[in-house]
């Protein structure tokens, strides 16, 4: 690492039950400027993989450019989650993202939530939360929650304003610290990786020179689609979804009632479950884009309703460095 102003800090959790250091990296760039405090998430979900590629695009580019403040990089906030490819934490079970800002007198997750808050809460203007899809699904958006410019700069198709988890990393730093939070979904499921990544790369590229941390004018926003009101689709059964729509097709909009899939008993073949789409208008938001072995209550899709949604014109975005 021959950059000066490019570090790596470890954030010591724990040992685990086997013997081993559990502990977290953290890729620190700091500017000889001022600036704002940049952390970049990603890996809270451990089967989310194409944030963590991202990460690691964004610290390369990182090092040949000037930085004003400081951008932390953390690729991998769950590492027991990845090893085991799990959205939750194998020890415990548990999501880590709904048990910030954690507790060190409970359970593993809530223990490494408690040091990744304590971490990052005190550096941080500026949280950009990376996610994805896990293994089977994908995923399309960008949360608008308290710095939309940011949110827009990602130049995603889709943008959504809706509800939020308590316990969530972001949740808790705005509640807490009122810092600025994007929490975008990009991708996952393995099909489009090699396209999500480069535009999740080229989305947090473009935030930072809104945020102000590096040079540059930011490429203007995309029009948009700013949905209010999305339907998280949670199967009654559980067997192997079949697909009828693609991930390609994230992001357009289905009538009412097209068929999207089909859960299918997998000794009898019998059709369990049909899911059509429930709005006049409906985006599809997250798709399963493979036949796959899906449990009941599971996220089958992530569906927006266009009747609510906003259209978002095209827009130069502003430096916020002043
Ligand atoms: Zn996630």
């Amino acid at each position: 690492m021959p950059d000066p102003k490019h570090s790596l800090e470890w954030l010591d959790i724990t040992r685990t039950a086997g013997g081993q250091p559990l502990r977290v990296a953290a890729h620190v760039f700091r500017g000889v400027e001022d600036g704002p405090r940049v952390t970049i998430t990603a890996g809270i979900h451990g089967d989310e993989l194409p944030p963590i590629v991202i990460a690691r695009q964004v610290t390369e580019q990182l090092d040949s450019l000037p930085v004003r403040g400081q951008v932390t990089v953390i690729p991998l906030c769950n590492p027991p989650g990845f090893e085991s490819f799990t959205r939750n934490t194998p020890t415990d079970m548990q999501n880590l993202n709904r048990v910030f800002p954690g507790d060190l007198d409970t359970w593993l997750s809530d223990q490494l939530a408690k040091k990744l808050h304590e971490y990052i809460a005190p550096r941080t203007d500026v949280l950009l939360d990376l996610h994805a899809g896990g293994s089977i699904p994908t995923v399309d958006y960008v949360y608008v929650l308290n710095a939309p410019e940011v949110s827009r700069a990602f130049l995603f198709p889709t943008l959504y304003k809706g509800k939020s988890y308590q316990g969530t990393l972001g949740t808790e730093l705005i509640k807490q610290n009122g810092t600025k939070v994007v929490v975008a979904e990009i991708g996952g499921g393995g099909q489009l990786d090699a396209q999500y990544i480069r535009r999740g790369t080229a989305g947090v590229m473009n935030a930072l020179k809104v945020i102000g941390s590096i040079p540059g004018d930011p490429q203007p926003a995309p029009a948009q689609t700013l949905l209010h009101d999305m339907k998280i689709v949670r199967p009654a059964f559980g067997g192997i979804l079949m697909p009828r729509v693609d991930a390609t097709q994230l992001g357009q909009a289905v009538d009412r009632g097209t068929l999207l899939g089909t859960m299918v008993d997998p000794q009898t073949f019998e059709e369990l479950e049909e899911f059509r789409a429930p709005f006049d208008k409906t985006q599809l938001v997250l798709v399963r884009p493979t036949p796959s072995r899906t449990h009941a209550g599971d996220y089958a899709y992530m569906l927006g309703d266009l009747s609510t949604a906003e259209q978002l014109e095209s827009q130069q975005l502003a430096r916020q460095d002043g």
